[in-house]
């Protein structure tokens, strides 16, 4: 895959690639991102005569990297490390549950102005619609790396779709704290539990963990435990009933640990494949205004695991 240079884009000379260059991705680093691949396959299925560009933009280029996008032509751009958040300050407007979530990955250009949206919440709702058949509104649900980035995008989706409890676990435990304080309004409601059963926080701790997991129905990891092989356990298997759904966002190893262990539990558990692809088919659907060809991004992300 070709990334380019910030610096191509400022001066123009992205102009001469076929199909013409319209949406990105910025990073820094950018060149492992899954994003070209399955969002050209998209565009070619869509018959849409763009293509869709890898970008490393330094965090001192982001403000005119971002303000290029409208003199050459793109519709818009996501954004993955580091800048999700810095960009923040940089746009004309930005989407109310990104705004809640503090945290922006798609970017729409509209009468050169900039609008900020995040779909990695949105994603994982559909996520977990496809994986397990459940809404997330129905089920009492624990986050593990919930003060992280991903884990705060869940946290807050899962908070605004009126979940029936949320345990926001962190290995720094103020992280979660915090979040839990803004999320707290979100609790405020007629429902018989009140919002201090509803919404608990804990430590990254085995006994704390224990104490919950028998009043929850999905396990979601939001940590970066499992990214590597050699990874250490999430949880212990003996922990992991039969009656859990497990939802691991980490799609780097395939089947990690935690969903093979959740499965020879007896429990239902997919990885965040599904949640990158619908993260993607939400932004392709925010810049072209259509339902993304789904089968096509799919089937281009499982090559990209074969
Ligand atoms: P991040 O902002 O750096 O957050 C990392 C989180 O992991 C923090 O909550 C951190 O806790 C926790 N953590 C790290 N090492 C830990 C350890 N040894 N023990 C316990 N907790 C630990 O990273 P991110 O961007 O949110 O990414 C987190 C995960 O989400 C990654 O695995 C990534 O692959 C996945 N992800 C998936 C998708 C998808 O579409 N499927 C999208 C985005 C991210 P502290 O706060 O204590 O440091």
């Amino acid at each position: 895959m070709t990334t380019y240079p910030a610096s191509d884009l400022i001066s123009g000379a992205l102009g001469n690639i076929s199909p013409p260059a319209r949406v990105a991705v910025f990073g820094d680093p950018v060149a492992h991102s899954r994003s070209p691949a399955f969002h050209n396959a998209a565009l070619r299925a869509a018959g849409i005569d763009a293509s869709y560009v890898a970008i490393h933009v330094t965090p001192t280029e982001l403000a005119d990297a971002l303000r290029a996008l409208p003199d050459q032509g793109f519709l818009g751009t996501n954004l993955t490390i580091p800048h999700k958040t810095a960009v923040l300050p940089l746009l004309d407007a930005i989407d109310p549950a990104a705004q809640t979530i503090g945290a922006v990955n798609t970017v729409s250009v509209q009468d050169g102005q900039l609008t900020g949206f995040n779909t990695d919440g949105p994603g994982f709702l559909r996520a977990i619609r496809e994986e397990f058949s459940v809404d997330v509104r129905d089920l009492r649900i624990l986050i593990f790396g919930a003060g992280g980035g991903a884990g705060r995008a869940i946290a807050v989706q899962c908070a605004l779709e009126g979940c029936e409890r949320l345990v926001l676990v962190n290995r720094t435990v103020e992280k979660a704290r915090a979040l839990a304080t803004e999320l707290e309004p979100l609790f405020r409601t007629e429902r018989l539990a009140g919002p201090s059963d509803r919404l608990q926080t804990i430590p990254h701790d085995l006994a704390a963990i224990r104490a919950q997991l028998e009043s929850i129905d999905l396990v979601v990891n939001a940590t970066s435990i499992g990214m590597k092989r050699t990874d250490p356990a999430l949880v212990p298997e003996a922990l992991l009933a039969p009656s859990l759904l497990v939802y691991d966002t980490v799609y780097a190893t395939g089947r990690s640990r935690l969903v093979e262990d959740a499965i020879s539990a007896g429990a239902r558990a997919a990885n965040g494949l599904s949640m990158l692809l619908h993260q993607g088919a939400l932004s392709f659907e925010i810049w072209f205004d259509r339902p993304a060809p789904l089968a096509e991004m799919r089937a281009a992300l499982a090559s990209g695991f074969a």
